[in-house]
């Protein structure tokens, strides 16, 4: 498969350096150059199969023969013999035509560890037999950063940076990152937002004489090979259900696009996908510009579900190449206007397109406080805040009570512990192994917003 840039004026790359490079030279993201296509019979075989055998179906096509099939196999079957479920990702039933899909058994607790994981596995694969190290800078608004710390803590391949947002992620977040103790793994709390950390790693990126000096890679969302693992378990929650004899719906609690822009993917390779709801919180970009076409930055409030607290959400422009037909030079201008003025505007036939899929809805915190209680009320099932905005968002949404709808739940409740408990009165516990999570030793270093003295301690810590 060879992989091309939303921006057209980068090299096209196989699936190997893809993994490496995170973001194309030209500021774009990597897609690949065509769909590989699934048969209704394709998609009805996965029935009874593991998440695993599905996992290396979905995928195969993205990734072999560039790596042979039976190293890709056991890659898979080591990046999720760490989670807790023996499914992987198990659906869970909240009424009689509604499911959320649980995808926060991994090492972590949220829905990232499914991409992460298999991508640290991906990572040490390809670097050991090419002999090469990299450095993987990384911007946080929380679970990201546990997660690929996770995924490389003690490989010998890689050195992690992950910036977090001073004080805005959660106690559990920050100490799921900073009792890391491996000596590749480096914390850094930036005195900004999350925006500004995510502005801090772009920059790098775009600096190409230190992008290559330290070989620095990405593990954030612009990465193709973390929305590719993502496509998965909308197959394996979908043939579950009932596909391809009867159309799914989703809703994703969103933030970066890459989840939700994943089920897009699904649909691309012959997922009979009825509907996709994309469910934010109060900082509502997407749903902005997926009602009116009206993309405008901006800032960012702080709220219960901190993980989908951004206003620049990378991934969207994803789908915009494909909503304008893969002409690079359309998404350059849009990309040149959001940089220039902090907007573009989606045309009409665009946007049209978009709509016959996805169905946008911002979701308030007090609605977001009463979903978790209702559920709670009708099932004993304590929700996080994301997959609530999630749940709230589908039940608002969808259009047909037929199709089964199924929530992606992104994080485990005792991630937000302090939320649960305000509204249903429960303390989520959290598992086992991570029970002395709050008695750990921390480690990181402050820093202020400022690219230059960023990229010094980078340069410092390497040496
Ligand atoms: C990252 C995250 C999201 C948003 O996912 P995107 O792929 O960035 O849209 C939602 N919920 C949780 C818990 C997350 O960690």
């Amino acid at each position: 498969m060879k992989y091309v840039s939303t921006r057209g004026e980068a090299p096209s790359l196989g699936f190997e350096e893809v993994l490496l490079t995170g973001l194309a030279r030209d500021g774009g993201l990597y897609l690949p150059e065509s769909w590989p296509q699934l048969s209704r019979e394709d998609i009805a075989s996965f029935a009874g199969l593991s998440y695993q055998e599905t996992a290396f179906r979905v995928m195969k096509p993205y990734v072999c023969p560039e790596i042979s099939e039976d190293d890709f196999a056991d890659l898979i079957d080591n990046a999720y013999a760490t989670f807790r479920h023996k499914a992987v990702t198990p659906l869970s039933q909240l009424d009689s035509n509604e499911w959320i899909l649980e995808l926060f058994h991994g090492p972590t607790l949220a829905f990232k560890d499914v991409a992460l994981q298999l991508l640290g596995h991906l990572f040490d694969h390809v670097l050991t037999r090419q002999g090469r190290r990299i450095t993987i800078v990384g911007a946080t608004s929380g679970d990201t950063g546990s997660a690929a710390i996770d995924c490389v803590r003690d490989r010998g391949c890689a050195e992690i940076f992950m910036l977090h947002p001073k004080g805005r992620v959660s106690e559990v977040q920050r100490r799921q990152m900073t009792t890391v103790q491996s000596a590749n793994v480096h914390n850094i709390a930036v005195e900004g937002t999350f925006d500004d950390c995510q502005a801090l790693v772009k920059a790098m990126f775009n600096d190409l004489a230190f992008r290559d000096e330290i070989a620095l890679s990405a593990v954030n969302s612009i990465n193709w090979a973390r929305v590719m693992a993502q496509i998965v378990y909308y197959f394996t929650s979908a043939v579950a259900l009932g596909a391809p004899a009867r159309p799914i719906s989703y809703s994703v609690p969103t933030g970066n696009f890459g989840d939700v822009y994943a089920g897009y993917v699904a649909r691309c390779m012959g997922l009979p996908i009825e509907q996709l709801v994309v469910a934010t919180n109060i900082n509502d970009i997407l749903a902005r510009s997926l009602t009116s076409g009206d993309y405008t930055v901006g800032t960012v409030q702080p709220t219960i579900s901190p993980s989908m607290d951004i206003q620049v959400s990378s991934n969207f422009e994803r789908l915009l190449y494909n909503l304008y037909d893969g002409q690079a030079a359309e998404i350059r201008r849009l990309m040149e206007n959001l940089k220039q003025a902090g907007s573009f505007t989606i045309d009409g036939p665009q946007l049209e397109k978009a709509q016959a899929l996805f169905e946008a809805c911002r979701v308030s915190e007090e609605d977001t406080r009463a979903t978790i209680r209702e559920v709670y009320d009708e099932t004993e099932i304590l929700l996080d805040p994301h997959t609530a905005v999630g749940v709230c968002a589908a039940r608002s949404k969808r259009r047909r009570a037929e199709t089964p709808m199924v929530t992606l739940s992104t994080a485990h409740p005792a991630k937000f512990p302090d939320a649960v408990e305000a509204v249903t009165g429960k303390h989520p516990a959290l598992p086992d192994h991570m029970a002395d999570l709050f008695s750990r030793p921390e480690k990181y270093d402050s820093l202020p917003n400022d690219l230059g003295v960023i990229q010094a301690y980078i340069r410092d810590t390497l040496k």
